[in-house]
């Protein structure tokens, strides 16, 4: 088996991974991003970004340009997901991965991001894919003039209902409270002035099943009402995602990492990380800090 080694290595490839792999390289460090599946994590599903200060186009394309300004610095960034991290700071940190390469770092940063909480209902699992979908940029397009149905009542549920009210005939958002007060004013504003969203309050779904002979769905809420619908998308939250890390590894009530808590020589950034608000302005400030923090461990253990 290849083993590579470097100063740095960065799992995850979102505005954290990138910024902490533009600084890493910058400061001189043997650095890659072993960076997923995708480039860019969360933020390449972004159809058109408004809160990210300086950037306003796609979130795919601020991925895309992080990737060539981090490369620029000699930050080496592929497409390959951790499988396990064993090791230590004394021996160096063994990284397996999906590649079959093995890459071993001084120092690790954790940044592999959350992803989205799955609907555990009757028939939500077998139709995922066909009818049930978690990603309204990757999917909307699919509806074009059709009726779909958002599950959720956060920031993410709201601005999938926004994004989706603009290709689908009409929207229903199903919220299992009586007002979507955990979201953002601006969203609640714009939900409020779409004639073609729809708001089910105070109920929730139980089970989801397709249509015969047809591309429809039925969902079937709390209270038994039946609903047709083309498409229903979930918003409920997200997981952070350490399956790759062991069960010995300190995370907080909702599975996150928490920085202060880590073996040391590792760092933790993004939506990965404890108490952060999962924005892209925090991913990218989390990142700049766990690069400094190697960049300073790495400098004072030469
Ligand atoms: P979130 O804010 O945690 O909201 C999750 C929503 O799903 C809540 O409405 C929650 O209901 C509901 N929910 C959770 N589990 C459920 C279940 N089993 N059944 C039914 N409903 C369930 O998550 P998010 O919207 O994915 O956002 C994650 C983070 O990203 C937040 O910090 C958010 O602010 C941020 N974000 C920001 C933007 C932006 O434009 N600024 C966009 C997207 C996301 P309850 O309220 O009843 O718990």
């Amino acid at each position: 088996m290849d083993i590579e080694m470097y100063d740095v290595i960065i799992l995850g490839s979102g505005p954290a991974g990138l910024t902490a792999a533009l600084y890493a390289g910058r400061a001189n460090k043997k650095t890659i991003v072993l960076g997923g599946q995708t480039l860019g994590g969360q933020m390449a599903q972004i159809a058109k970004l408004e809160n990210y200060p300086g950037w306003s186009g796609d979130g795919l394309g601020l991925a895309e340009f992080m990737k060539k300004q981090a490369e620029s610095f000699g930050a080496k960034i592929i497409c390959a997901s951790a499988t396990s991290v064993d090791g230590d700071a004394e021996s160096g940190f063994n990284i397996a991965a999906d590649d079959g390469k093995r890459y071993v770092g001084k120092t690790v940063i954790f940044a592999t991001g959350a992803s989205p909480r799955k609907l555990e209902i009757e028939g939500a699992r077998e139709l995922m894919g066909r009818g049930v979908s978690y990603c309204a940029t990757c999917d909307g397009f699919f509806y074009y003039g059709k009726d779909v149905m958002v599950m959720g009542g956060g920031n993410a549920a709201l601005n999938d209902a926004l994004y989706l009210a603009d290709i689908a005939r009409s929207v229903k958002i199903v919220y299992r409270r009586g007002a979507f007060t955990r979201a953002e004013e601006v969203l609640r504003n714009r939900i409020a002035e779409r004639k073609n969203i729809e708001c089910l309050f105070n109920t929730d779904l139980k089970k989801v099943a397709a249509v015969p002979d047809s591309d429809k769905l039925v969902v079937t809420t709390m209270d038994d009402q039946e609903i047709e619908t083309d498409g229903l998308f979930v918003a409920i939250g997200h997981e952070a995602n350490t399956d790759y890390l062991d069960e010995g590894v300190v995370r907080d009530d909702m599975g996150r990492l928490i920085p202060g808590k880590l073996p040391a020589g590792t760092f933790v950034a993004g939506d990965v990380r404890s108490s952060i608000k999962m924005q892209i302005a925090t991913a990218v400030g989390t990142g700049c800090t766990a690069a400094m923090d190697a960049i300073a461990y790495l400098n004072s253990h030469e």
